[in-house]
């Protein structure tokens, strides 16, 4: 199982996320390249790379994701935002390939009233002003909750976006475990169902990374509100159902948690403890 957490890049860049990914013991991470406040990205070159991965490396850490800062609006109707997400789109596809990482997660967007047809319309043509085919990375669409005037929230609209796009090849999926329980798949009760329905709508081959999360609002809520493991609407028993699924064993399980129990998190859902300690 690769398990690991969105980390920080504070200071020494990479190797910080490292470190605090061995702090954690886990053998994946996830980090933004950016802030999600804007202004100009860190140098790349200031990220202590081949430092970094070779700890990762003697420490069994693999498969590390970005995360697309959420400035990045691809199904924005104004044509400021939306010129904007392709440049920091175009730019972080240069800066990850240089890191070496093979994932970058991107949210699809939200249509701003615009209507979910347009707004899929607009991702699927900022793609398509992006990709040349011959990236090394896969872009992956996240599945969202259905919170506000997002796009992506059932499987469908994923798999619209993708058959609009030139280089489909290098498109993937990043489902998150909170988002899809608020949108209304009931993983809970029937993850397997889940699987067979993502199979049918987008093949399952696309499935590259998840986003492992609790929820603080009920099945179907529509909200957007990540808890922690075992604390919130679905469960210790079903997430960790759901982390041990064969499907999920090769690819990177990231948490998104609130509060700094990512250490314990992953122990818990390791089967290497079995309580979270009391906070609050
Ligand atoms: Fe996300
Ligand atoms: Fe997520
Ligand atoms: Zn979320």
């Amino acid at each position: 199982m690769l398990l690991g957490a969105n980390v920080s890049i504070a200071k020494t860049g990479l190797l910080h996320a490292v470190e605090e990914s061995i702090s954690y013991r886990a053998n994946t991470y996830m980090i933004y390249t950016r802030s999600n406040r804007g202004g100009n990205a860190r140098p790349i070159e200031d990220f202590h790379r081949d430092e970094a991965n070779e700890l990762a490396t003697q420490h069994g850490i693999v498969d590390p994701v970005v995360h697309l800062s959420y400035l990045v609006n691809l199904a924005s109707p104004k044509p400021e935002t939306f010129n904007y997400g392709v440049m920091i789109l175009q730019e972080e596809i240069i800066r990850v390939s240089y890191l070496g990482f093979r994932y970058i997660v991107m949210h699809p967007g939200s249509h701003v009233g615009s209507g979910e047809k347009e707004g899929i319309r607009r991702i699927a043509q900022g793609l398509n002003e992006v990709l040349q085919g011959d990236e090394k990375l896969w872009i992956c669409l996240e599945t969202m909750a259905g919170d506000g005037s997002k796009v992506g929230n059932q499987l469908e609209e994923i798999a619209q976006i993708i058959s609009l796009v030139r280089y489909q090849d290098r498109l993937a999926v990043c489902m998150d475990t909170c988002h899809n329980y608020s949108a209304g798949y009931d993983i809970v009760q029937d993850f397997d169902g889940f699987l067979t329905q993502f199979d049918k709508v987008i093949g399952l081959e696309r499935l590259k990374v998840a986003h492992i999360n609790d929820s603080k609002t009920p099945f179907g809520s529509h909200k957007d509100r990540h808890e922690n493991i075992g604390r919130g609407s679905l469960g210790f028993e079903a997430i960790h159902r759901i982390v041990n699924h064969p499907v999920m064993q090769n690819i990177p399980l990231i948490l998104e948690t609130p509060g700094g129990l990512y250490r314990e998190e992953i122990a818990l859902l390791r089967g290497e403890t079995d309580l979270l300690p009391i906070t609050h």
